[in-house]
């Protein structure tokens, strides 16, 4: 057998007795992953002036359309595009369309969990364009209005992206679209991190009544395949990004992803309301009770509108941890975070759970120093995938 197939076999079963909190993962369901591994991985399939460069494309471009339709009604958006192979992809071609050369960008800052993308030496260079911060209140996680104001005036920035890695609450968007209007500005939303809890109806549901464009990723609260989206209801706009996709940020958009993805949005259209609710339930009382033992959360008592927890690194420096450590401990005990802090419940969602009481108690027993490998292995057996294939 294949060395690499081996070791993807031992991924899989790894990956399967463990419990992910990881925020910006999620699982694929049969179906999806069905379609990711079927012929259309190796195809092509390009349309210019209504016909196709490629034979062979009889459903190739039918389950194009049908998932760019699909994902417009589940946004209750105008136009969608899902061809970007990823959220970076997509954030490239915002930038590409909407900015010139010595134009302003303002993003939020990536100390308070803005994107690193975004930050002057990656995107900006890229594009020749120079990137401000949006201040931010670190403490109540919202953007600072005045301070924005100023900002505004001095750097009269061309686009104001939103979004965060690090995102545990919902912007007030009124007064960002106003002051957009007053300095000319386009404002964009990066829900990389949040488009399946926007899609299910648990987050920022005002999202394209006021920014100009909504794009993200499609694996991490969207349950999809790794891929990327744009929503816009302006056809002006939305032409241009389409524009800026085949031969300038990417050629083939890989269809047997967008298959996949076709299928996530069937299930995210079946089942994303309780799915997504679920997600935002569970981040919260695990915030709950966390606060309650040694593992301690941040941003009590709201603890966070997303599916994401903030952890307090004091807590964790009483046991000689860090972010890191603290996560290194949890592998071991199969427990899977990042080693930046943050703590995710998008997966375990989906996996079905719906009490958070037995993963808080995990946490803070590995935290003790108690090896809780085993239990965590037979809880994970346990569980099954939720919320796919046809509504119950
Ligand atoms: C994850 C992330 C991205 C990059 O997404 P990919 O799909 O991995 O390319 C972009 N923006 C934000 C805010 C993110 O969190």
């Amino acid at each position: 057998m294949s060395e690499i197939l081996k070791l993807v076999e031992k991924h899989d079963k790894y990956r399967a007795g463990t419990l992910n909190l990881q925020a910006s993962e999620n699982v694929l369901s049969p179906d999806v992953r069905k379609a990711m591994a079927s012929d259309l991985g190796s195809r092509y399939s390009l349309v210019l002036n209504d016909h196709d460069a490629y034979g062979g494309t009889r459903y190739t471009q039918e389950i194009l359309e049908k998932t760019m339709e699909l994902t417009a009604k589940v946004y209750r958006a105008k136009y969608a595009e899902v061809r970007p192979t990823g959220g970076h992809i997509a954030s490239q071609v915002i930038l590409l369309s909407l900015m010139q050369r010595k134009r302003n960008l303002l993003s939020i800052p990536e100390k308070y969990g803005g994107y690193t993308g975004y930050q002057n030496g990656y995107l900006p260079q890229m594009f020749g364009v120079q990137n401000y911060d949006i201040p931010y209140n670190q403490e109540t996680q919202e953007v600072d209005l005045e301070k924005t104001e100023k900002a505004m005036k001095s750097s009269t920035p061309a686009l104001m992206v939103l979004g965060q890695s690090y995102f545990l609450k919902h912007y007030e968007l009124k007064p960002l679209r106003e002051l957009c209007d007053k300095y000319d500005c386009t404002l964009a939303y990066d829900g990389s991190h949040v488009m399946g809890i926007i899609a299910g109806g648990a987050f920022q549901q005002d999202a394209l009544n006021y920014c100009d464009v909504l794009f993200g990723s499609t694996h991490k609260t969207f349950f999809g395949p790794q891929g990327g989206i744009i929503l816009s209801n302006d056809e002006d706009l939305m032409n241009r990004f389409r524009r800026n996709l085949t031969w300038r940020t990417m050629d083939n958009f890989h269809p047997s992803r967008v298959a996949a993805l076709g299928i996530a949005m069937e299930e995210m259209s079946n089942h994303g309301n309780e799915y997504a609710h679920w997600v935002v339930k569970n981040s919260r009382s695990l915030g709950k009770l966390l606060s309650e033992g040694d593992v301690k959360p941040l941003y009590g008592p709201w603890y966070s509108e997303t599916h994401q927890l903030g952890l307090s690194q004091k807590s964790l420096e009483k046991k000689n941890l860090n972010f890191r450590k603290f996560s290194e401990l949890l592998e071991k005990n199969r427990i899977v975070i990042d080693r930046e802090g943050r703590v995710g419940t998008a997966e375990v969602t989906r996996m079905g759970v719906t009490n958070m009481e037995k993963v808080a108690d995990f946490m803070n027993r590995a935290l003790a120093g108690e090896d809780v490998s085993r239990e965590v292995g037979d809880y994970v057996s346990g569980l099954n995938i939720s919320y796919w294939g046809e509504p119950q």
